[in-house]
């Protein structure tokens, strides 16, 4: 017969905690953002409709500042799955106030009204109406050259970029680098860019309301820059800037028209995502034969 060991409660605390932790490290959760939770998509669509008020327990007296792990007390400390007290809605600037639809048409107005990409990249640093920004760092807004005949464009930032401020400045961007540089590009003949601007928290995709809040912006970025082609890397990039709803291994190795707003059309390129090589390297034989197609075209045009 097995002789059951007596249950420390600082332990277990201490093993409700970890793995409280550990479900939200499986979860995605890789930084803390906020002492409490927000409900971003309630935000945008206003105060969601009333339940029921679940009835309350009593909440648990608030823990004594001096409290140290160990003491039974400690438990207190856990966090509690009570919701938690009501706080006044914070403003998230039109995110909050409007919704996605309006605050999509609020940014293709104001984006429309700027003529040059320093105009609009100060518009972009002033815009409140994606909540992504009130949780980046930085605007990641371009990098290269904005007068080059080529325009790369991805789904959203990362941690290396939202700290640095410009695209493609980790792994993914060494990788898209180096595969620049075997048909002789460089940044100095690319210019380099996003569909979002702001790094998603934990690096998360972007949500269909966030793209299409941010798509007028990307649209007028590419108007503004002008480039002859434009190379979509990856699906997000793909469908938003395309329209196609295939996959990216279907899309891809095609040129797509992309029409401009005076009613000119350019090509857009699909391939795959430098992050989708890093993690299928075999797949960089595709990738290889797109490149080639890029080259051809930018051969040809010249
Ligand atoms: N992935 C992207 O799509 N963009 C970046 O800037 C970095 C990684």
């Amino acid at each position: 017969m097995g002789i059951m060991s007596p249950s420390h409660p600082e332990q277990d605390a201490r093993a409700d905690l970890i793995s409280y932790l550990d479900f939200h490290v499986e979860a995605g959760v890789d930084a803390a953002l906020d002492e409490q939770p927000h409900d971003r998509f309630g935000e945008a669509e206003g105060p969601a409709p009333q339940r029921e008020p679940a009835p309350r327990r009593a909440p648990p007296p608030a823990p004594a500042r001096d409290e140290a792990p160990g003491d039974d007390r400690f438990r207190r400390e856990l966090p509690s799955r009570e919701a938690p007290p009501k706080e006044p809605p914070r403003t998230y600037g039109n995110a909050a106030s409007a919704k996605p639809n309006e605050a999509a048409d609020d940014a293709r107005a104001r984006a429309a009204q700027m003529q040059t990409l320093e105009d609009l990249e100060a518009l972009l640093r002033g815009f409140e109406g994606c909540g992504l920004r009130f949780t980046a760092k930085n605007l990641v807004f371009a990098d290269g050259n904005p007068q080059a005949r080529v325009m790369f464009v991805g789904e959203a930032p990362g941690a290396d970029e939202d700290r640095i401020g410009k695209p493609f400045m980790g792994r993914s961007g060494q990788l898209l680098d180096r595969m620049m540089a075997a048909i002789g590009l460089d940044r100095t003949g690319a210019y380099i860019t996003n569909v979002v601007p702001w790094r998603p928290p934990g690096n998360r995709n972007p949500t269909p309301q966030e793209i299409s809040i941010c798509r007028p912006f990307i649209e007028r970025q590419i108007e503004l820059a002008d480039p002859e082609l434009l190379v979509c890397l990856g699906a997000p990039a793909t469908q938003t800037l395309t329209g196609t709803k295939d996959g990216i291994l279907k899309a891809r190795g095609r040129f797509y028209p992309y029409r401009l707003s005076d009613g000119r059309e350019i090509k857009a390129l699909a391939t795959l995502h430098p992050a989708y090589l890093l993690r299928q390297p075999v797949q960089k034989r595709l990738a290889w034969r797109d490149f080639r197609m890029l080259k051809a075209a930018l051969d040809g045009n010249r």
